[in-house]
């Protein structure tokens, strides 16, 4: 079943929830990275968030960066997504694994760290990106996706992300929701929401139940006039070609061109996104350089 994101909106428009079972994507990235468990669930919270977010960006073209840098033994982690919810991402350290938190869960918050922040940079085609952030929260990134919403787009907003990880590494289950409160929101709506959500203890839990997106969405409105907006399919997508690489190299420094010619060696690339190799000769890169 390929990962797909379900979005509703209340019928007055005082809120809007996106959801997305993103459970192949999770598995193709644990595949590509060969993640530990722990890092399975940092990894597979961040893409799916990264996911829904790349989702509310308007435009074909348009990309939303998401970066954690933090203090903890996970080291950095970048999620690339669209507007329609294609991403891909690492993390620094895939390997590292620690012991279950004192919940008995996967403890991504002591993976991430809790001293650092929460960077969004959303490229869409203006001469400047925009970018926000905010400090974490909890490491637990759920928190400090939230937080980035209410602080940097004073968007009152409830992440919830979940993902569980099979005793041999495969996924069991991973999604996650973003649930919106819009300009203007009904208060009564926004109590409502506040009482439901209080019920959802593991949005992940809801999806290895083989609830479907209609079904977890019912309970977060609950009691709320609402109407389906849309549905799509996601994947973990990952742009890179053999060509960007060699544009990459042809641009790099006289002096690192020099060291490589003088290496004689061929040059390999290797895609952090996706670990595609390139090799190239440098006389290719020679070429591409003298055409710039
Ligand atoms: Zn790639």
């Amino acid at each position: 079943m390929p990962s797909m994101i379900t979005r509703a909106i209340t019928a007055d428009g005082s809120a809007r929830i996106i959801f997305t079972d993103s459970t192949a994507i999770v598995a193709k990235a644990r595949e590509i990275h060969n993640t530990s468990k722990t890092m399975t669930a940092v990894l597979g919270r961040s893409l799916t968030a990264a996911s829904l977010m790349g989702s509310l960006l308007k435009d074909k073209g348009n990309t939303l960066t998401f970066q954690i840098k933090a203090d903890g033994p996970a080291g950095a982690i970048v999620c690339v997504s669209d507007y329609k919810g294609n991403v891909r991402g690492y993390v620094d350290n895939p390997e590292v694994e620690l012991p279950a938190n004192p919940y008995g869960k996967l403890d991504v918050g002591g993976a991430v760290g809790i001293d650092g922040r929460l960077v969004i940079i959303k490229d869409m085609g203006m001469a400047e990106p925009y970018v926000g952030m905010c400090p974490l929260v909890t490491g637990e990134i759920g928190d400090d996706v939230s937080s980035y919403f209410a602080t940097s787009e004073q968007t009152p907003t409830v992440c919830a992300l979940g993902v569980r990880v099979n005793p041999d590494l495969t996924i069991k289950s991973a999604g996650g929701f973003l649930l919106q409160l819009l300009p203007g929101a009904d208060e009564a709506v926004a109590e409502k929401i506040e009482e439901n959500i209080a019920k959802i203890s593991s949005v992940s839990q809801m999806i290895a139940d083989g609830m479907t997106a209609e079904e977890i969405i019912a309970v977060a409105l609950d009691g709320i006039e609402y109407q389906m907006f849309d549905e799509f399919d996601t994947d973990y997508v990952c742009p890179c070609t053999r060509e960007k690489y060699l544009t990459a190299l042809a641009g790099l420094s006289q002096k690192d061109i020099d060291e490589l010619e003088a290496e004689g060696e061929p040059i390999e690339t290797v895609c952090h996104f996706c670990d595609k190799r390139f090799v190239f000769d440098i006389q290719e890169v020679l070429v591409k350089r003298a055409q710039k």
